[in-house]
């Protein structure tokens, strides 16, 4: 099968002809139709995620056709369309997985970063960590869900916000437009900072609902409730402290992110909390399933074709998507 494959050497992916995988007897075998394009992918190809596996095949964010099921697979039939997330594996007994925390795994297999994800014709995946999808979106639409809808919504969540509440986002991509949307829906009022000289991302926020856009640096007139920041740039958090009532919360929702700078107590004084999201657990990815189905949102994606996919992370990373990349095979 064609696959775009991790080249360590250049931070580059590299068209690849490999065997299709092989299926577990936990697995489901899919023809991917689908796969989206995540900031972690970028943190994966540039090295700021030390690697795992030697020449991965990333993408976590895989919508597939069911063509073959492992010998224990019962959930999902042949045929059946279903989405792979960020987190493919869990040990199921260390504490974390014990306890509900299967985000936390001492031992997690992530897809696209421990075994092969979806930049590529065929994807084997462990059909317990798999979603069904909403039959609403199509293949490209549906795929942004799967990391940046899910993952965003347990930051979402994590940053306590109900309500006529006010909530900042930072970093208006993937996640926030999907999250922007849910909130409005929800009767919050949003806040979008994108980075300065970004008139296109203030538009985009706007058109998205959110009631005010502005520059990362810059402070709204009103104290915001919480915030989220999914940018990957540590100078965020005492920026976003800044805009947050006492008791309000900061979500780092990023895998990555650069050093946070020092900054002066008084800015967490007050209760204010700085905290961090990690991942997914399988009930995230059906609480957001079952939000969406309540408030739906729509994905907006630009598509590139797999062998183009070394496109669509540089589009990605400068900035010019509005909303997701996806890449279909
Ligand atoms: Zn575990
Ligand atoms: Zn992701």
């Amino acid at each position: 099968m064609l696959a775009m494959a991790l080249n360590a050497d250049d931070a580059h992916l590299v068209e690849v002809n490999i065997p299709s995988p092989l299926v577990g007897e936990n697995d489901v075998l899919l023809q991917v139709l689908a796969c989206g394009v995540c900031r972690t992918d970028l943190h994966i190809i540039d090295g700021e995620l030390p690697p795992r596996t030697p020449n991965i095949v990333p993408g976590h964010e895989v919508v597939g056709r069911v063509l073959a099921l492992g010998t224990n697979v019962s959930r999902f039939q042949i045929g059946d369309r279903v989405g792979v997330p960020w987190l493919g594996g869990s040990c199921r007994h260390c504490s974390y997985c014990m306890h509900g925390r299967e985000n936390l795994c001492d031992t997690p297999i992530f897809t696209g970063y421990d075994r092969n994800g979806g930049f590529a014709q065929y994807a084997a995946a462990d059909a317990r960590y798999c979603f069904a999808l909403p039959a609403r979106y199509d293949d490209a639409h549906a795929a942004p869900l799967l990391c940046a809808g899910l993952i965003g919504y347990r930051a979402y969540c994590m940053s306590g916000v109900s309500g006529p509440m006010r909530i900042g986002l930072y970093g208006f991509g993937a996640a926030a437009h999907i999250l922007c949307q849910l909130a409005v829906a929800r009767g919050q009022r949003v806040y979008a900072f994108v980075r300065p000289g970004d008139a296109d991302g203030q538009r985009f926020a706007l058109e998205l609902g959110a009631c005010w856009a502005g520059h990362s640096d810059a402070r709204p007139a009103e104290e915001l409730d919480a915030a989220v920041i999914f940018a990957s740039v540590g100078e965020l958090v005492p920026a976003a402290l800044r805009t947050i009532r006492k008791g309000g919360t900061v979500v780092c929702a990023g895998i990555h992110m650069s050093d946070i700078p020092s900054f002066e107590y008084a800015l967490l004084w007050g209760e204010r909390c700085v905290r961090s999201v990690a991942n997914l657990t399988r009930k995230d990815g059906e609480a957001f399933f079952a939000a969406i189905d309540k408030h739906p949102v729509i994905t907006h994606v630009q598509t590139f074709a797999l062998a183009q996919a070394n496109a669509a992370v540089d589009f990605l990373r400068s900035g010019r998507i509005a909303g997701a990349a996806v890449l279909i095979p």
